[in-house]
C-alpha cells in the first residue's frame, strides 16, 4: 500500500522539509526518522525549527509571526515529532502549532494507514497481515473538534454546555472524494463510510446524501455504510473486510486509534495532515510520551514510517516501500525497543532499520 494520496507527479528529488522535534520523545524519534530519509534521498533540504514546550517556556513564542506562512510558501512537507509537556499544562505550544497547521493550511485529509507488519503485534487472534490493511481519511477541520459552542450557568447545577458539530457540503464532499480518489487510484476498491445518521440526523444526513452523490461518480468502487458503533465491532471481528475508510473528525480519532492497536499499538501508527498539492504534516500517532522521554528507549518506528508516508506522498511510494519492508524485516526480527519486548535501544532500531533498507 502507498499513502501517496495525489495523482504523482515528477518526484522531486530535493524537496524542502521543515523538521519540529518538538517535546517528549519527539526529537529522540524524528532524528531516526530523518536519518532513513537522509539515507534514501540525499538531496532533501532540512531546517529544523525550534518550536515546543522549551522554546515557549525560554520566550513564551508557540509560532513566530509569519512562520505558518513561510511553511505554506516554501516547503513540501512537515515533519513533526509530538507536542505536549506536563510543564505546560494547557499546551498552548500544541494547540497553536498543531491545530493552527492543521486550520491554517486546511488540512482537511488525517490520513491514517492501518497496516499491520508482523503478525505477532496483532492482538486478534489467527490475524496476519493480509487481514488488516486498511486506510483511513479521517476529516480533519471541522465535526465536533472546531471549538464552537459555550456554556451557560457554569458551575452552578443548571449548568448548560454545548459543543456544536459542524459539517459542511464543502467539508464532508472533499473528504469523501478523497477517499474515492485514492480507491480509484490504487486499485484498492472499497470504500467504508461511518457514521450515526440514525442518531445524528442532521449533519450525518449530510454525510449520507454527500457519499451517495459522490459514489455514483466511481461507479467502479464498491460501496458501504456502518454506524460508527457497528464498524468498531466489525474492525475487531473482520478487520479483512476494509480497503478505504471515510468518516469525520470524531469517530476518525476514536477508530484510528482501535486501528493502532490492531496494527502493533502506537508505536508502529503513523498519520499524515494533507491538502493535496499543499504543503503537509507527517507525525507519529503517539505522543511525546514524558515517562520515557530522554531515556534513548522510544519506538522511532512510528515516526519512521511517517517519514515514509511523507516521501511516498512527495512523489516517491517506492521509497515509502523500501522504508515499510526495513521496519518488517526489524520487527520480525525482534529488533525492537522494549515496549515491545526488545533491549535495543531508540538509536539502535534507528540503525537496524538503515541497514535493512536495500
Ligand atoms: P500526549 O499527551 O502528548 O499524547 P501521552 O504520554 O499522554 O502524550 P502517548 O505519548 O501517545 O500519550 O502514549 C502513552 C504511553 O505510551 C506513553 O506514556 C509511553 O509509555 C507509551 N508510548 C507512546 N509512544 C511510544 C513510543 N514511540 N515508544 C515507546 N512507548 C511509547
Amino acid at each position: 500500500m502507498t499513502t501517496a494520496n495525489a495523482p504523482s507527479t515528477a518526484p522531486d528529488a530535493h524537496p524542502r522539509i521543515a523538521v519540529v522535534g518538538g517535546d517528549g520523545i519527539g526529537p529522540e524519534v524524528i532524528a531516526q526518522g530523518l536519518r532513513v530519509v537522509t539515507a534514501l534521498l540525499p538531496g532533501v533540504h532540512l531546517e529544523h525549527f525550534d518550536l515546543g514546550a522549551d522554546r515557549y517556556l525560554r520566550d513564551g513564542v508557540t509560532m513566530p509571526p509569519g512562520l505558518m506562512e513561510r511553511w505554506r510558501d516554501e516547503f513540501d512537507a512537515i515533519y513533526l515529532g509530538a507536542l505536549g509537556d506536563p510543564r505546560v499544562p494547557d499546551n498552548v505550544q500544541a494547540r497553536d502549532i498543531l491545530l493552527g497547521a492543521r486550520f491554517q493550511l486546511d488540512l482537511y485529509i488525517n490520513l491514517r494507514p492501518i497496516q499491520l507488519l508482523d503478525p505477532r503485534r496483532c492482538p486478534l487472534k489467527d490475524r496476519g497481515p493480509e487481514d488488516v490493511d486498511m486506510i483511513v481519511f479521517r476529516e480533519n477541520t471541522e465535526g465536533l473538534y472546531t471549538g464552537i459552542g459555550g456554556q451557560f450557568k457554569r458551575d452552578t447545577p443548571d449548568e448548560v454546555a454545548i459543543e456544536a458539530e459542524i459539517n459542511t457540503r464543502k467539508g464532508v464532499e472533499r473528504i469523501v472524494r478523497a477517499a474515492f480518489e485514492y480507491a480509484r487510484r490504487t486499485g484498492r476498491g472499497k470504500v467504508c463510510m461511518s457514521d450515526k445518521s440514525n442518531a445524528m440526523r442532521h449533519g450525518h444526513d449530510l454525510w449520507q446524501r454527500v457519499f451517495r452523490q459522490v459514489a455514483a461518480e466511481y461507479p467502479e468502487v464498491e460501496t458501504r455504510h456502518l454506524y460508527v458503533d457497528v464498524l468498531a465491532m466489525e474492525m475487531v471481528r473482520a478487520p479483512q473486510q476494509f480497503e478505504v475508510i471515510v468518516t469525520n473528525n470524531l469517530f476518525g480519532d476514536i477508530i484510528t486509534d482501535l486501528g493502532a492497536v490492531l496494527q502493533g499499538g502506537i508505536g508502529l501508527a503513523g498519520s499524515g495532515n494533507i491538502h493535496p498539492g499543499r504543503v503537509g504534516l507527517f507525525e507519529p500517532v503517539h505522543g511525546s510520551a514524558p515517562d520515557i522521554a530522554g531515556k534513548g528507549i522510544a519506538n522511532p518506528m512510528a515516526a519512521i514510517l511517517t517519514a515514509g508516508m511523507m516521501l511516498g506522498t512527495l512523489g516517491h511510494p517506492e521509497l515509502e516501500a523500501r522504508i515499510r519492508d526495513a521496519v518488517r524485516a526489524c520487527l520480525e526480527a525482534d529488533l525492537v525497543t522494549p515496549e515491545l519486548g526488545g533491549r535495543l535501544s531508540t538509536e539502535e532500531v534507528g540503525t537496524a532499520v538503515l541497514d535493512r533498507l536495500g
